[in-house]
């Protein structure tokens, strides 16, 4: 890739060292050798000691950093800083600033300072704030959040910008952003997994306990030109009208197929962008669907797996038009198609860099595992409802609930192995791991090959995959930051109970074996009260839907269903008590997710309107006339035409089943009319609304229109078609 930067054409022969991964990688970050080779060495070894431990940052160390983040900025063609941030909307915002400063005598220098580095000073009145700040009430402040290396973004057109992750918070001290209580969220689990690893004198040489992070990113790509016809996608990300394509995924011929050369072409210089960003991309594949891909890290810790997602997807989306594509985030671009996810790999280590949810070979003995995997089971049981909030959005509810991979109930697959261990458990000492043994594949040239103890689960929302769980109920588009906070904290919660339980069972000097009456004990009562989130069945089944609810587990099935949750007292005290949200905080998070949902569906009803009474009912008139004129032409001809009566007939019965619709749907988007944040009036009443009478008008009307696609004559329909999308190439 050859780059010229847009403004001076000046060659970045640090760009054109294209021919490994390995040199370029980490190239726009200020980390690692870049680092090394910039800091003196007692500044270089405190900035990495709070980037790798979490340690305190001294401030004293700042103006030496953005002297040297300014210098390396600048050689590399940045001529502004930004702090990065990641506001309630759900992407990211930044405010860039020159690194130039004209001086008095007509001259300019290239500033940037220690405190500028640290602290920024955005206006935060533009930002949904949940009611936290008035419009009139406007400070706001970012601060450096140095355990995220800063980094150099470049746009498509060679632009470089220094980017410093910061948190954002008001003037009162409140989180307005999704970060801050990310990281309150770390230091929570961190603090209570440290008690366990007390607990079984596991601790040494451990000074906190991280949370690990991996997503798998799913999208679509659609041809640039066919999407600039389309406006549903331009406004929505989705398409609000389309008939089912001739072929879908019937013959799976998709799923890790051969990347075709185009996209190839595309995931390779994502894959370079996000190389040099520090990004450690590692997976690309075919998803089910057709035009659908997949790209994947691999993990790190949630903070800067976090930062990096963001990254990814802003990456994704701007790549895609130089090769001709868009790039499709949403949950459910397609009715019928397979939609979007984004797999949630979580799991939670050492800093010494043992994987406490590894359960190892001998797993019946591996005690501290089995009190961690239990922590899990009870905090997704007695969580469930807030874990389904944690994933709620619009775009959300088409995977959610309808039926498709997830199901909106909660529930856990653990899988054989563990399982028989919970039986164990159940019924007094554990007493043996089942194995997995080998393959024989039957034919004497292929090896023999291992054999997992358990199959793998799809239609899970919360799947063990080995060593970590896999939260696959994330939308696409999602910040992960979010859910990210609700699994923390709930695990902290969990930690905590089990921590003192244990704590208080084992006495003040426990001896070994007074440990393990205390965690067999505790872990039987665990399982009896919790088993009955785990499930290891098919997720979309009927049955399941049946069992679930005699269970006891919740199933919410819509957005506005599942964010009550965030306003009953035992959510508010949760999140106090860990120091994740205040009361306050969690509210305002709560106001500004309802009034997304109901905006984001407004929308797509007013887009769906207009599409319907400025295209397709016209269309449809358009291909009435054709047919009518086919009728009496051959009337006049003195031909009898029945059958050509009888379609005109039927033509006319659609094209008057899709008025009447349209205007039902007008007629349901009258109490959201008035624009702006959710319109008037109370968004709880608004959410509940655009849930029962909104949404259900908007299918009513698709389906109508889809009836009509089917026999308006392609010249005429006036839209690309999904045949044209997404097979089509
Ligand atoms: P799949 O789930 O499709 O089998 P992988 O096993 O490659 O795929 O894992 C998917 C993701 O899980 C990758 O991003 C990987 O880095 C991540 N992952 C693996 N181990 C952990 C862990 N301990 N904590 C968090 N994420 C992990
Ligand atoms: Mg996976």
């Amino acid at each position: 890739m050859t780059t010229a930067n847009a403004r001076g054409n000046r060659p970045m022969e640090w760009i054109n060292t294209t021919n490994r991964a390995s040199d370029i990688y980490g190239s726009h970050t200020f980390s690692g050798d870049v680092m090394l080779k910039r800091l003196p060495p007692d500044i270089h070894s405190a900035l990495e000691k709070t980037m790798s431990r979490a340690t305190v940052l001294d401030p004293a160390i700042a103006n030496t950093v953005a002297q040297a983040m300014r210098d390396w900025a600048i050689e590399h063609g940045a001529t502004h800083y930004c702090h990065w941030f990641q506001p309630l909307t759900g992407s990211t915002a930044e405010k860039h600033d020159a690194f130039l400063t004209p001086s008095s005598d007509g001259t300019a220098i290239e500033k940037f300072s220690g405190s500028q580095l640290i602290q920024g000073e955005p206006d935060a009145s533009s930002f949904p704030s949940g009611g936290i700040r008035d419009t009139y009430e406007a400070r706001g402040y970012t601060a450096w959040d140095a355990t995220s290396p800063a980094f150099l973004l470049e746009n498509t057109n060679g632009d470089v910008t220094l980017c410093i992750p910061t948190a954002f918070v008001s003037w009162t001290g409140e989180a307005l952003d999704k970060k801050t209580p990310l990281l309150r969220s770390i230091q929570a689990v961190s603090k209570q997994a440290m008690r366990i690893l007390r607990f079984f004198g596991s601790d040494r040489n451990v000074t906190q306990v991280i949370t690990t992070l991996g997503c798998e990113q799913e999208y679509f790509l659609v041809d640039r030109e066919l999407y600039l016809e389309r406006l549903d996608l331009a406004l929505c990300g989705r398409t609000v009208i389309g008939a089912a394509p001739p072929k879908g995924h019937e013959l799976s011929d998709h799923y890790f197929g051969s990347i075709p050369d185009r996209v190839m072409a595309y995931m390779t210089e994502v894959e370079e962008r996000l190389f040099r960003l520090g990004i450690p991309v590692k997976t690309r594949h075919n998803e089910v669907a057709p035009g659908q891909y997949e790209i994947a890290p691999t993990f790190e810790n949630a903070n800067v797996a976090v930062d990096h997602q963001m990254l990814t997807m802003y990456v994704l989306r701007t790549t895609a038009p130089k090769h001709g594509f868009v790039c499709l985030l949403h949950e459910k671009p397609f009715a019928g198609v397979n939609g979007s996810g984004k797999h949630n790999n979580w799991s939670i280590s050492t800093d010494t860099g043992v994987n406490l949810l590894d359960p190892r070979d001998e797993t019946h003995t591996n005690m501290q595992f089995l009190v961690f995997l239990c922590a899990v089971m009870a905090a997704v049981d007695t969580r469930a409802e807030l874990l389904r909030a944690s994933i709620a959005s619009a775009a959300n509810d088409h995977r959610l609930g309808a039926n498709e991979a997830p199901p909106a109930i909660m529930s856990i697959y653990l899988g054989s192995m563990l399982e028989d261990i919970l039986d164990q458990l159940e019924s007094g000492t554990p007493k043996k791991t089942m194995k997995g043994g080998s393959l024989d594949l039957g034919a004497h040239t292929l090896p023999q090959i291992p054999r997992h103890t358990s199959d793998r689960n799809r239609t899970s929302p919360f799947a063990f995959t080995g060593n970590k769980f896999e939260f696959r109920a994330v939308g696409s588009s999602a910040a992960v930051a979010w859910p990210n906070t609700v699994l923390n904290t709930i695990i902290a919660e969990s930690l905590d109970k089990i921590a003192t339980e244990l704590e208080r069972k084992a006495g003040k000097s426990p001896t070994p074996a007074k440990i393990e009456t205390a965690v067999k004990a505790v872990l039987k009562s665990l399982v009896k009260e919790h088993r009955r989130v785990c499930f290891d069945g098919d997720g979309y089944s009927e049955g399941w839907h049946k069992e679930a609810e005699k269970r006891g587990l919740p199933n919410l099935r819509s957005t506005p269903d599942a964010l009550a949750v965030l306003r009953t007292k035992s959510a508010a005290a949760m999140f106090e008590r860990y120091g994740v949200l205040s009361p306050r905080e969690l509210q305002a998070r709560a106001e500004i997710m309802v009034e997304q949902y109901v905006t984001t569906v407004a929308i797509e009803a007013r887009t769906l309107a207009t599409m319907l009474r400025t295209q397709i009912l016209p269309a449809a008139m358009r291909a009435q006339s054709e047919l009518g004129e086919t009728v009496s032409a051959t009337q006049a001809a003195g031909v009898e035409c029945p059958d050509t009566e009888l379609a005109l007939t039927e033509f006319v019965g659609l094209a008057s089943a899709l008025r009447q619709a349209t205007a039902s749907l007008e007629k349901a988007m009258e109490p959201l009319s008035h624009r702006g944040h959710g319109g008037n009036g109370d968004p709880e009443k608004q959410a509940k609304h655009v849930r029962e009478k909104l949404v259900p008008a908007m299918e009513a009307a698709r389906a109508a229109s889809d009836a009509l696609e089917a026999v308006v004559p392609d010249d005429i329909w006036p839209l690309p078609t999904y045949a044209e999308m997404l097979l089509v190439r």
